[in-house]
């Protein structure tokens, strides 16, 4: 891959132009957090969301899946530390009305009380829990107050016992869990990478003490790969691992996988060893028995430790809108289509897979076209496009990322064939219309990254 410098100015303008995410409530002037997904984005998101699914629960014989609600009781989160804990710290600046987070700006504008952007003064800091409270029930008071959840792991803590019995789960096991959380964020900025409203992708992994080491090294390992396996530029990640001021109240240990964004090295998933705190508060504040009988081990009992693996399902997408994004030069005759920009999206995971082309409305071909993306429906997400020049019609294509761009020509008509062009080589392969969906789906299983 050509070398290309990305802005985040560059996806964002990529991602409205075509069709991927759009400010929350634009025509109001936006509202800051929060995002929708496009027509792309959506397919992008399903994707990725059923990627990770995929990976998690269908290849780990161990691991199953959940859909908590949003909306838990309040007594989770004072047992799970949230009330108390989940909170920033919190400066304004008198002068500008400048919001800051005070881990987030120099220690000096700190330390002297000087706002970092206009230099007035800045107030104390104070601490502002980060989770949005609702009411359930018509009277607004304390006795309705419940919150959105700010992550999704602890709807799948109060479920342990009840997955594990109704599956007859054996330690070690897994839950898996794909929802949204919300957090009010002091400060919402690159795009959305960090939003009020999110989706996370959790897998919080229960195993008898003394073996949770071995768990998490087991653990780091399996979401290296996956990212590998995405097709991600593996030199634009790294490990992070938590010193001592930084891990959670609850941690042992703690690695976050960090993606080079535009912005920088920033955290994608963190990877945790929660220990047994999680169900230990639990089983304290909800007065249930949350300890596991193990019949392996003449039936001693124990809470189990949890390693947690816990991905942004929103700030995968922005990384793989970021890495697979190229401005490529692919000719040299003075113009603006000299150039084409192209998202090297792995074929498992672009919006569209397949898109049918006719070369001309006329003569039939469209009609043509329109019969074989029939014929692919069923088995690809499909695009369908007969305006314009085909080469400006293969850019669109290459912009959204589709892999596999089918053209209907004359030669069609005469024997069948189609032609294939390659998103990542530009190349075309004339294929014969009865082959094509295995053609398709060899291509897609064999796809190698190595080759962009
Ligand atoms: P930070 O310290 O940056 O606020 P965190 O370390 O508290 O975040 P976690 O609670 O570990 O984040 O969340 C797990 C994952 O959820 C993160 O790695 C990230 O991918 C995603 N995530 C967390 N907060 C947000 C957010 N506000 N917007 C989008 N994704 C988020």
């Amino acid at each position: 891959m050509s070398e290309t410098t990305v802005t985040m100015e560059k996806i964002v303008s990529l991602a409205k132009r075509r069709g991927f995410v759009f400010q929350s409530s634009e025509i109001y002037g936006g509202l800051s957090g929060a995002w929708d997904y496009g027509p792309q984005g959506i397919e992008l998101k399903n994707r990725i969301a059923r990627f990770w699914w995929k990976e998690m629960t269908q290849m780990h014989d161990n691991i199953v899946g959940l859909d908590a609600a949003i909306l838990m009781h309040p007594r989770v989160w004072e047992a799970s530390g949230h009330v108390e804990n989940f909170t920033d710290p919190l400066v304004d600046c008198k002068k500008c009305k400048g919001r800051f987070r005070a881990d987030q700006i120099p220690p000096e504008n700190l330390a002297e009380k000087k706002c970092p952007d206009c230099g007035g003064e800045l107030t104390d800091t104070r601490k502002f829990n980060l989770m949005f409270k609702t009411n359930l029930g018509p009277v607004e008071d304390e006795s309705g107050l419940v919150y959105l959840r700010p992550e999704t792991a602890q709807g799948i803590y109060v479920n342990f016992k009840n997955v594990q019995q109704s599956n007859r789960m054996k330690i070690p096991f897994g839950i898996a869990q794909i929802g949204k959380a919300f957090r009010n964020e002091i400060v919402t900025k690159n795009f959305i990478f960090r939003t009020c409203e999110f989706e996370q992708m959790e897998m919080q992994f229960f195993v008898k003490p003394g073996t949770d080491e071995d768990w998490f090294e087991y653990w780091r390992a399996e979401r290296w790969s996956y990212y590998k396996k995405m097709g991600v530029n593996m030199k634009k990640l790294r490990w992070h691992r938590h010193g001592a001021d930084e891990l959670a109240h609850y941690a042992k240990d703690a690695y976050d996988i960090e993606y080079e964004f535009p912005m920088g090295f920033k955290e994608l998933e963190g990877v945790h060893n929660r220990t047994d705190y999680d169900l230990s508060r639990h089983q304290q504040y909800s007065g249930k028995d949350l300890q596991y009988i193990d019949q392996d081990s003449g039936n001693e009992r124990y809470i189990p430790y949890i390693i947690e693996t816990s991905a942004g399902l929103t700030r995968q997408l922005l990384m793989l809108l970021c890495d697979s994004y190229e401005e490529q030069k692919i000719s040299d005759k003075g113009n603006e289509d000299d150039w084409r920009t192209v998202l090297h999206f792995h074929p498992i995971l672009a919006p569209i897979t397949v898109a049918v082309l006719p070369l001309m409305k006329k003569d039939g071909l469209a009609e043509l076209a329109q019969n074989i993306r029939i014929e692919l429906k069923d088995d690809f997400v499909t695009d369908y496009d007969q305006a314009g020049a085909i080469g400006r019609r293969y850019r669109r294509q290459d912009e959204i990322g589709t892999p596999f761009c089918i053209t209907i020509d004359y030669q069609t008509k005469e024997d069948n064939s189609v032609t294939v062009r390659d998103r990542d080589s530009m190349l075309q392969e004339r294929v014969s219309r009865a082959n094509l969906t295995s053609y398709i789906q060899q291509k897609i299983k064999s796809y190698n990254t190595a080759s962009i």
